[in-house]
């Protein structure tokens, strides 16, 4: 589903990824795991669309992207949700509004947008604070609400960049755990996170960035 092939990324004539090959498959739960500099993000932002490689190829869903025209990037975000480390909601909106902007400016009905918001929130067990104000909610409340914004399209992939960072490790447990049911219902999972305890705990696929470093 996802491809990098022998792909290189200059920052300021340094390297970050060099001749990096990877590949994700459907269904996968992956985590992408290196030290803090190492190109973590960098690698999500690639395969966002939101950078492109200096050299090599990376192909989403059969279709090469690492030279994409900039009219396409709206057609392969639609297959893509994106977490943030820190959640990005609209504070003083209420969960239902951060959540059903997506589906609205894509017009869904409102009733279609209820019911679909709901169903979301219910997977990551936060039905009952629908109405509530996001700044009234925790860091890891935050932090499900964003996954639910992200996952309310029903994407192909989701990408979470270092989503637990700023959690505690029980809320950060909790969260890995909603991903996992999120890759259940059949959505490809790609996590960059220097979080090895909880990597080593989850026991899933990781595609290390140690090696890839600069030279
Ligand atoms: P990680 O997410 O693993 O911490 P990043 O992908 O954010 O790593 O960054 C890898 C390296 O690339 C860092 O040294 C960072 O300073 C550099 N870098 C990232 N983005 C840019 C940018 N837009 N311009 C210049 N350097 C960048
Ligand atoms: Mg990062």
């Amino acid at each position: 589903m996802i491809q990098l092939n022998n792909v290189t990324k200059v920052y300021n004539g340094i390297p970050v990824l060099e001749n990096f090959t990877a590949k994700i498959d459907k269904g996968e739960f992956v985590f992408i795991c290196g030290p803090t500099g190492s190109g973590k993000s960098t690698l999500l932002k690639l395969i966002f669309c939101e950078e492109i490689p200096d050299s090599g190829q990376i192909i989403f869903q059969d279709e090469d992207i690492s030279d994409i025209n900039r009219s396409r990037i709206p057609y392969i975000r639609r297959s893509i949700g994106f977490v943030f480390q820190d959640s990005r909601l609209l504070l003083h909106k209420t969960v239902y509004d951060n959540i059903s902007i997506v589906l609205r400016v894509t017009g869904f009905s409102w009733k279609d947008t209820e019911n679909r918001v709901k169903e979301t929130l219910r997977l990551v067990g936060m039905e009952d604070r629908i109405y509530a104000v996001s700044k009234e909610l925790s860091g890891g409340e935050q932090q499900k609400v964003a996954i639910s914004r992200a996952i309310v399209k029903d994407p192909l992939v989701l990408l979470a960049d270092e989503p637990t960072g700023n959690l505690d490790s029980k809320s950060a447990l909790e969260i890995f755990q909603i991903l996992e049911k999120v890759n259940k219902t059949g959505t490809t999972i790609v996590i960059a996170t220097h979080d090895y305890d909880i990597v080593n705990k989850m026991k899933k696929k990781v595609i290390s960035l140690e090696n890839a470093q600069r030279a």
